[in-house]
């Protein structure tokens, strides 16, 4: 009797340890299939890039309920009425700011944290800001549990940057304000480059290219996106 408990106990434990490994083995095969179909098929190349999505646990950054679905072409609530960007699109923004070992970022829009966790796989330093506490603390805690120690985050309304850290090398916004803030502009260093959505909410918006050269601004549209709103304090 004693036995056969023993034995039914071992086998539950081989049974979850088995379904724990098959099931990170099964994410991971769907991440390398998503950067595959969903991002070189389409154009990104930037090697830093690719390869931060395709060691970011983005299952991890998504409600548990919605895991399944972490991996497929499509953005995905989060709660609060905010939601975690189609993978395509997080690729497209990293890449578009030419990220490298030795930049400071600065994010605007923490959400899930996925955004930062990816950026902080290639930059030197990832600065977020989040306008909604509850998104923000739970953002920084799994950020924290997942090892990256180079992430800095705060809540706050990101309308006027983080000025006791600026300026930036580059700056990501991934929520749409109706012009670009100009506090951001203004912290953006020489040779930055920014990336924006910029439009009325929910409608037409424009993925937009900021770059400061001598001092200049040069902008240039990217792509048409719908992101949720920027939000004021
Ligand atoms: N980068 C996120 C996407 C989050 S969606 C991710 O990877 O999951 C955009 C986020 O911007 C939302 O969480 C929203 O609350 C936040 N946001 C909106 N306006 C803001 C503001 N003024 N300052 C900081 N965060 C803001």
């Amino acid at each position: 009797m004693k036995f056969r408990k023993i034995v039914n106990c071992l086998v539950s434990i081989l049974f979850l340890l088995g379904s724990k490994i098959f099931g990170q083995t099964d994410f991971q095969k769907q991440r390398m299939e998503m950067v595959q179909d969903q991002i070189i098929n389409r154009g990104i190349y930037h090697k830093a890039t690719l390869e931060a999505m395709r060691e970011v646990p983005r299952h991890l950054f998504v409600p548990q309920p919605l895991r399944g679905l972490a991996y497929r072409d499509q953005p995905l609530s989060i709660g609060k009425g905010q939601t975690i960007s189609q993978p395509y699109i997080v690729a497209f923004m990293t890449a578009a700011i030419k990220p490298d070992e030795t930049m400071k970022v600065l994010e605007i829009g923490t959400g899930s944290g996925y955004q930062a966790a990816v950026l902080a796989q290639i930059v030197d330093t990832v600065y977020t800001i989040e306008i909604v506490e509850a998104l923000g603390k739970r953002a920084a805690q799994k950020i924290a549990a997942l090892g990256y120690d180079n992430v800095v985050s705060k809540i706050g309304d990101g309308y006027q940057g983080w000025r006791e850290h600026a300026p930036f090398d580059a700056i990501l916004v991934t929520a749409a304000p109706e012009q670009i803030p100009p506090p951001l502009l203004g912290q953006l260093a020489e040779g930055g480059r920014m990336v924006i959505p910029v439009g009325p909410a929910f409608l037409a918006q424009e993925l937009t290219l900021v770059h400061k050269k001598k001092g200049r601004i040069k902008k240039r549209r990217l792509l048409p996106v719908r992101f949720v709103p920027f939000k004021r304090n």
